[in-house]
């Protein structure tokens, strides 16, 4: 959910305009002890976004104050991170390790004032003094020492004449304080340990606490931004900072809320297990919720931002669905990739009356993505298709191929079965068909009529390639560790086959194999002989629905032709309602099944209906929005009510709000069970059409862009989208699409 402007950049717009900083300085402070996860992408989306859009600069800075878990090859993934989702650091890498003399003077000044005390408590005698959050704690007998004595146990402490444990340095601040953090907190123990950069110079090492706002103020950082769990520590912050009096400005903390999604672990310690225990094969394993992973699964940069992006920044924690991360991808993909035919477990299919060779001139992309691009498809007497493509007993409802149906091999012709061969256990091992010269794609004037299109490919052209079919790695909403694992997230298919052009030519690394899903050639396992694809995501969210079906067999997933395996026939009821909805209404086959079929809908659908008369808009959002919401919950539990569903779509047909902006509203609803119109006007989501209130946006992007400016004006027309995106981007999904189109259109004429 894109909530527009967020609070974190409220704060950072108002202290320029105040002028309380001349530049905005922002840092990504991760601890080298570990791949970062996609929460720090969201961490990294945040801080390297602010510092970018406000002319500022984000520091990477490495907190490296751990030094028994930290090590140098965290350091470059947290750098090959930030790099690959995009972003610049500037010259230098920060590390905390390097403030450690300038930390040491600043805990002696505090000493001096008579801020900070050597105790030699041991840590089970800490924890007792600190009492609880009823009762006060209280403060050590050491707490008495003198300046002159803490300086030289502190001295001491630092040329390594205690043994771990013996002392500690702690700022005395409240025994008392309701804020149990501020409870006179530690500032340095001792750790007779090899740190990876500073190496044995050191045997104290400062805690967070202490080096943290200090390391901002050194690195003159303006906005301090962490997740929430570090609220209770702004206090030590503040108090740090102002104790010492230093030099303005100086830092401020703000915390927004982590990134939490269902189904995955996100702390390095647990990750850490995993690749340690070798439950997955590394860091990078395409199952692993690192960046690392999601980069060899063939997640792109643009989607994860994508996504860091609609989740928004919020002040309370709540759970992401995974699918959200999954639409990102599909969607950034959708337009993007060429679409090629793999065929996951052969089936052989002899066409007899075909003696010939030929190639098939095939689009790599669909009618409606505006790239183009063909390979040459070779066609040939005998070829394979997927065995679940074929049945010889089906159930009614099954579209594809059965010895009575035929089916279009897609791009090509249409064949029928003539013989089905089986081995001498009953397993079928080829069809033997025929196919209908008339029958061409695109030339077809055989009055054949067929339910389906399936891939297939030439048998003596097709080259044999591993698949690998992840599915989630975790089996449970919430999990812990490695006993939640799923023991079926990997599956390797050995010799599936793909048209020979996805090796060939090799167009793209990302390619949609018809049906199945979006497939990344493995950067690390590829090769010549061995080529190797993961599966990024399949073509549709059909985890929701997942429970039974047999896992063993890759499930078609179309979303256009309709090619799901055993359907149902309808009853009566559903068949009139269907045809009421398709002839009638003029929906689409697909949504009218949709509706038809299920009960529950077609009552929330018929309800809303009554209060507005807009058959199609409203069929859309039934199916896709409330659909989903009515597989987690009953229909009686739904928070939002046709009443209000029908508003929405008033909202989208008056144009008073994109059909973007409805989804997002849509969310709200499903949170709050507020009213649309409310939310729209809280928010400020109201669609933008004044053309006097776009032209400037334009006029902006235009002056900002010459070069595709440029181009366009020499003939790249589909650069157009491009303009019309930065548009949407800018105004954050207000303005009106169409007639953004149509001014910038003007304008580059
Ligand atoms: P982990 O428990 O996974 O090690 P961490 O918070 O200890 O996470 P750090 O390396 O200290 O990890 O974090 C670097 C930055 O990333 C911090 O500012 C932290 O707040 C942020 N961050 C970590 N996890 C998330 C998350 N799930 N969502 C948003 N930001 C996060
Ligand atoms: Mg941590």
């Amino acid at each position: 959910m894109n909530e527009g402007k967020n609070f974190l950049r409220t704060i950072v717009e108002e202290d320029l305009k105040s002028g309380k900083y001349k530049e905005i300085v922002t840092r990504f402070p991760p601890e080298p002890n570990g791949f970062p996860h996609i929460g720090h992408a969201k961490s990294i989306f945040i801080n390297f976004g602010i510092a970018r859009d406000y002319q500022g600069h984000c520091n990477l800075r490495m907190d490296d104050t751990n030094p028994t878990k930290e090590n140098m090859k965290y350091v470059e993934a947290l750098k090959d991170a930030v790099k690959w989702l995009g972003y610049d650091w500037g010259d230098k890498v920060y590390f905390t390790s390097d403030y450690f003399p300038k930390l040491y003077d600043y805990a002696i000044r505090l000493i001096k004032m008579g801020k900070a005390y050597v105790d030699s408590l041991n840590e089970e005698e800490i924890r007792e003094y600190r009492g609880s959050v009823t009762e006060p704690g209280k403060r050590s007998k050491f707490a008495k020492r003198s300046v002159e004595e803490n300086l030289s146990l502190f001295e001491k402490m630092k040329n390594g004449e205690f043994k771990d444990g013996e002392h500690v340095l702690r700022a005395r601040i409240d025994m008392s304080a309701a804020n149990m953090k501020m409870r006179d907190p530690l500032m340095y123990r001792i750790k007779h340990v090899h740190h990876f950069r500073a190496g044995e110079k050191w045997c104290i090492y400062p805690m967070y606490d202490f080096a943290h706002c200090l390391s901002d103020y050194i690195e003159g950082v303006t906005h301090s931004i962490c997740t929430l769990e570090f609220e209770n520590n702004r206090d030590i912050y503040n108090w740090i900072l102002d104790e010492l009096d230093l030099k303005l400005p100086r830092p401020y903390q703000y915390e927004f809320a982590r990134l939490n999604i269902n189904y995955t672990v996100m702390s390095k310690r647990k990750l850490l297990e995993l690749v340690e225990g070798g439950q997955v094969s590394g860091w990078d394993d395409p199952r692993m919720p690192t960046i690392a992973g999601y980069k060899r699964r063939g997640y792109t940069p643009e989607s994860i931002l994508n996504f860091c992006d609609q989740i928004g920044v919020a002040k309370t924690n709540s759970m992401v669905d995974i699918s959200q991360l999954e639409f990102c991808i599909r969607d950034d993909l959708n337009k993007k990739v060429p679409r090629v035919m793999c065929v996951l477990d052969p089936l052989k299919v002899i066409i007899e009356n075909y003696n010939g060779y030929e190639e098939i001139d095939a689009s790599y992309y669909p009618h409606d993505v505006p790239k183009e691009g063909y390979r040459a498809l070779p066609f040939s007497r005998e070829i394979y298709i997927e065995r679940s493509d074929f049945m010889e007993n089906p159930p009614k409802g099954y579209f594809r191929l059965t010895p009575k149906q035929p089916v279009r091999l897609k791009h090509a012709y249409i064949i029928s079965c003539k013989e089905v061969i089986k081995d001498t256990n009953g397993n079928i091992k080829e069809i033997k068909a025929e196919y209908y010269p008339a029958s061409k794609s695109g030339q077809d004037n055989s009055g054949i009529k067929v339910k389906s299109a399936i891939q297939w490919v030439s048998a003596a052209h097709a080259k044999a390639v591993e698949v690998r079919l992840y599915d989630r790695l975790f089996s449970c909403q919430s999990p812990e560790g490695v006993e939640d694992i799923n023991p079926n997230s990997l599956q390797i298919i050995k010799n599936a086959l793909v048209e020979p052009a996805v090796i060939s030519e090799k167009l793209d690394e990302r390619f949609q194999f018809e049906r199945h899903g979006y497939f990344y050639a493995d950067p690390v396992d590829y090769t010549d002989e061995n080529p190797v694809f993961n599966k990024i995501v399949g073509l549709k969210d059909s985890w929701a629905k997942k429970t039974k079906e047999d896992k063993t067999v890759p499930k078609p997933q179309s979303k256009k032709i309709h090619i799901e395996g055993e359907i149902t026939p309808m009853n009566e009821t559903q068949k009139a309602l269907f045809d009421k909805y398709n002839l009638e209404f003029g929906l689409n086959s697909e949504v009218a099944n949709t509706l038809a079929r299920d009960e529950n809908l077609s009552l929330f659908y018929e309800e809303a209906l009554s209060v507005i008369g807009s058959p199609v808009s409203l069929a859309n959002i039934v199916t896709n929005e409330v659909a989903r919401e009515l597989k987690q919950v009953n229909l009686s539990e739904l928070k939002f009510s046709a009443n209000q569903i029908a508003e929405l779509v008033r909202m989208i047909d008056d144009e008073t709000i994109s059909s973007k902006i409805a989804k997002q509203v849509f969310e709200e609803m499903v949170k709050s069970g507020e009213n649309p119109t409310q939310i729209v006007e809280l928010k400020g989501l109201v669609q933008i059409s004044d053309p006097a209130k776009i032209l400037p946006v334009i006029d902006e992007i235009i002056t900002k862009n010459p070069d595709n400016v440029a181009k366009f004006k020499a003939g790249n027309t589909k650069l157009l989208g491009f303009f019309v995106g930065q548009v949407l981007k800018a105004t954050e999904g207000k303005a009106n699409p169409k007639v953004v189109n149509s001014l910038i259109a003007k304008k580059l004429k």
